[in-house]
């Protein structure tokens, strides 16, 4: 079975309802980074951070996934299918993909501050002050914050090199390390990028760009594997 590995970004969820982060409507228009998605920010400021995911969480539980996660569950069928993602929704969860790595870490899950592998799952929406892992220490959310380290991005690169086809949709290629796996895919991997704005990927061999949104640009482009 050949391996399609699939990187996304907050674009395949845009349609669902998911703000992204840097279109012109985007989250950081009305937030400013260090303000909420920093270890500064969390010591400075604990209630705005806890309010900000809190806030997001209530969000995707009314999001379902749209076209574009469904038809890549649909690859399964002719494929092995890895996805990376860089999204903290549960959106490839619920359209049925069964193998996907979270590069930023995963919004219905909360981490001690004491012990990265102490992760639970939040029930509902709210996470709050004065909730505590079982070494006694406050809960945050289980996300990668700007400036923190990406302990997946070693599967991942190791994923992306041993990729036969590399499908990348909705990322702006801005947030590194992510940006750069890409480059451990292999030069004549036949890649497909789908993101309805020009996305920065000079050098890069045997990619194709397709200037659609994910709902159409995926589930053409998902046709036609399943076809191949
Ligand atoms: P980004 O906001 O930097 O880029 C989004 C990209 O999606 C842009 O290139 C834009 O042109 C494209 N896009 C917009 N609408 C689209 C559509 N309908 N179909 C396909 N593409 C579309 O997001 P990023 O590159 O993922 O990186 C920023 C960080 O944002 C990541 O770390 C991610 O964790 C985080 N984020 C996640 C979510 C989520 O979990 N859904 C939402 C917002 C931001």
């Amino acid at each position: 079975m050949k391996k399609i590995v699939v990187l996304t970004g907050a674009g395949i969820s845009a349609e669902s309802g998911i703000k992204t982060f840097r279109d012109s409507d985007g989250l950081w228009e009305e937030y400013r980074i260090e303000d909420v998605a920093t270890f500064d920010a969390w010591l400075k400021n604990r209630n705005l951070v806890l309010d900000f995911y809190n806030q997001r969480r209530k969000q995707l539980l009314e999001c379902s996934p749209n076209a574009a996660h469904y038809a890549l569950a649909a690859l399964e069928k002719k494929y092995d299918v890895q996805i990376i993602t860089q999204n903290i929704d549960d959106l490839h969860e619920k359209a049925g993909s069964t193998k996907i790595l979270h590069l930023h870490g995963e919004l219905k899950k909360a981490r001690s501050t004491v012990d990265d592998n102490l992760i639970y799952d939040i029930e509902g929406w709210e996470l709050k002050k004065g909730e505590r892992c079982e070494k006694g220490s406050q809960l945050r959310p289980h996300v990668v914050w700007f400036g923190e380290a990406v302990p997946n991005i070693v599967p991942a690169s190791q994923l992306s090199s041993k990729a036969d086809i590399y499908l990348v949709i909705g990322t702006s290629l801005n947030v590194y390390p992510a940006a750069g796996l890409l480059n451990y895919v292999p030069a004549n991997v036949p890649k497909y990028l789908i993101d309805p704005n020009g996305v920065a990927v000079a050098g890069t061999r045997n990619l194709t760009i397709i200037k659609e949104k994910a709902g159409k640009g995926v589930t053409e482009l998902v046709e036609k594997l399943l076809n191949d």
